[in-house]
């Protein structure tokens, strides 16, 4: 039997029926010689394709019609449209589980970086089907939510109204602090009313097709753990998985690491899989013992991953529960290491205690990653990337419009450059090949999920019989060129000249294409 990364047979018709990778290979190369004379809609000629889950790395012609990757071979191949790719890597197209900028400029400068699917898994969305349909025709990259369960809670405890079922957004947020916040704040009981709305509104959510429950847990510490229990129940009875963000960010008890202790055991004793975000935002100093901790979990067959973004300094909105008084000494920083979004302003104790109280959702920028916990991420086999993109904002706090400048955009730079750096990242570092980063980037997720989610057996991957997510680009000069500075946090990536999503060329000569809306959705099947 042919098993996945994590023990489980592999989904993977051609790797299960065949039996052995090289066959696997000869025989993409074999039967593809029978293409060889047709005309296909796009040919991306002379790349060197890489395809983590066969460990196929070789330079080779690639044919896509209809949308899908129907031929990889080292014969000629002619197209309708073609790209030389000559010197570039032709990768599978990235796939991040971690966007919260779900708007159209956030999206365009995350297709600069090489993604295809840019994913609202954490904070997740409710209504689900609010957020499919307000996407369906009109995204440049694929589309997907979780339910998220603090959306849920927002919607059933602060009774907000939230269109398209769009997540976390500051305004959102603040429209419910005016109300004293409820969905933060408020305990509810196993019996209560608003504990079965809640329940009952995470169901429909996946009922409706959410992929796995969003349960960033760290902004509202006023969950019960039954309350995590139960929603673990849930998600086993739907054969769906949990991500979180765990209940503490702190290298101190209570800690981060405590903190997915409470995820692991509801995801072992549910057999739920179970993806624990940023790791190394949550646990800081304690993040190689938390990456530990995960890794014996496998070994006694819990289906755990870490995701991390190669970054140290993190976003959120001030608000945020972890960063009540008192979190110099959990989190190791000072007011001094905050900086507001929109203005720019350093924080201090009184203009802190001014933005908690009266604009909890405003976005901010922190320093509390340490390199070493940042790189003990980087180098697990098994973390995978999710950059955790804020939607850029203009300088009154608003979306921008797609065609704005990219210097117009604020917000941290890792909605703009993650992926980029991470390739940049294993360039420098010899601790990562170039084929592990691409995982870290692809395949690594879809592979993850591709047991509850169908619509991921297709993705993540260059095989032929794939979908045709794509991302072409140099390995010498790849770089992300985003940084902290206003101005700078929405700089687009270079050397990722072409992005293919569906088969649709969406990035051109490293400009992201004006009103071209290849984007599916990524969506579970609905069940009435
Ligand atoms: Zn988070």
């Amino acid at each position: 039997m042919i098993t996945d990364r994590y023990g489980k047979p592999s989904l993977n018709r051609k790797l299960r029926d065949l039996g052995r990778i090289g066959a696997v290979i000869a025989l993409v190369l074999f039967a593809a010689g029978a293409f060889a004379q047709e005309r296909f809609d796009l040919v991306i000629k002379n790349g060197r394709v890489m395809d983590p889950e066969t460990g196929f790395d070789g330079v080779a012609n690639v044919g896509i019609r209809g949308g899908e990757i129907v031929s990889i071979t080292t014969q000629a191949l002619s197209g309708a449209l073609e790209i030389d790719a000559s010197g570039h890597v032709v990768s599978p197209g990235f796939i991040d589980f971690h966007v919260h900028g779900q708007d159209p400029f956030s999206i365009k400068v995350g297709l600069r970086d090489g993604v295809t699917s840019p994913l609202e898994l954490e904070a997740g969305a409710y209504p689900v089907e609010a957020y499919y349909a307000g996407r369906a025709g009109k995204s440049q990259a694929n589309y997907g939510a979780s339910v998220g369960h603090m959306v849920v809670r927002l919607t059933k405890l602060d009774k907000l109204d939230l269109p398209g079922g769009l997540p976390l957004y500051a305004d959102a947020v603040n429209r419910a602090a005016q109300d004293g916040s409820k969905w933060s704040t408020e305990r509810t009981n196993p019996g209560s009313e608003e504990r079965r709305a809640i329940m009952d509104g995470v169901e429909e959510g996946l009922k409706q097709g959410g992929l796995g429950i969003g349960f960033p847990v760290g902004y509202y510490t006023s969950v019960s753990s039954n309350e995590v229990f139960e929603v673990a129940e849930l998600a086993s009875k739907y054969n769906s998985f949990i991500l979180t963000h765990v209940r503490y960010l702190s290298q101190i008890p209570p800690s981060g690491f405590l903190g997915i202790q409470e995820f692991l055991s509801a995801a072992q004793v549910h057999e739920v899989p179970l993806i624990v975000q940023h790791l190394p935002t949550n646990c800081l100093g304690l993040s190689q013992q938390c990456l530990d901790m995960l890794n014996t979990a496998r070994e006694k067959g819990v289906k755990v991953a870490a995701e991390f973004y190669p970054w140290e300094k993190g976003s959120s909105i001030i608000g945020a529960d972890y960063l009540a008084p008192g979190f110099q000494e959990r989190i190791g920083m000072d007011y001094s290491d905050i900086t507001m979004v929109a203005t720019g302003e350093t924080l201090d104790e009184e203009s802190y205690k001014k933005y908690r109280a009266e604009q909890p959702g405003a976005a901010m920028i922190m320093h509390h990653i340490k390199k070493p916990d940042m790189l003990a991420a980087f180098n697990d086999p098994f973390a995978f990337v999710g950059s955790d993109a804020f939607p850029y904002i203009d300088k009154s706090g608003k979306p921008l419009a797609w065609d704005a400048a990219y210097e117009e955009g604020l917000g941290h730079p890792r909605g703009a450059g993650t992926h980029a750096k991470l390739l940049r990242m294993a360039r420098e570092n010899d601790s990562v090949s170039l084929m592990e980063a691409v995982a870290k980037l692809s395949f690594y997720q879809a592979d993850f999920i591709d047991e509850m989610v169908p619509d991921m057996r297709v993705r993540g991957r260059m095989q032929e019989g794939m979908i045709a997510d794509i991302t072409i680009f140099d390995p010498a000069t790849v770089t992300e060129n985003s940084d902290y500075p206003a101005g700078k946090g929405a700089l687009p990536s270079t050397g990722i000249p072409y992005v293919i999503v569906n088969g649709t060329v969406v990035v051109e000569d490293s400009k992201v294409l004006k009103d071209v809306y290849p984007g599916q959705p990524i969506r579970n099947p609905i069940i009435d």
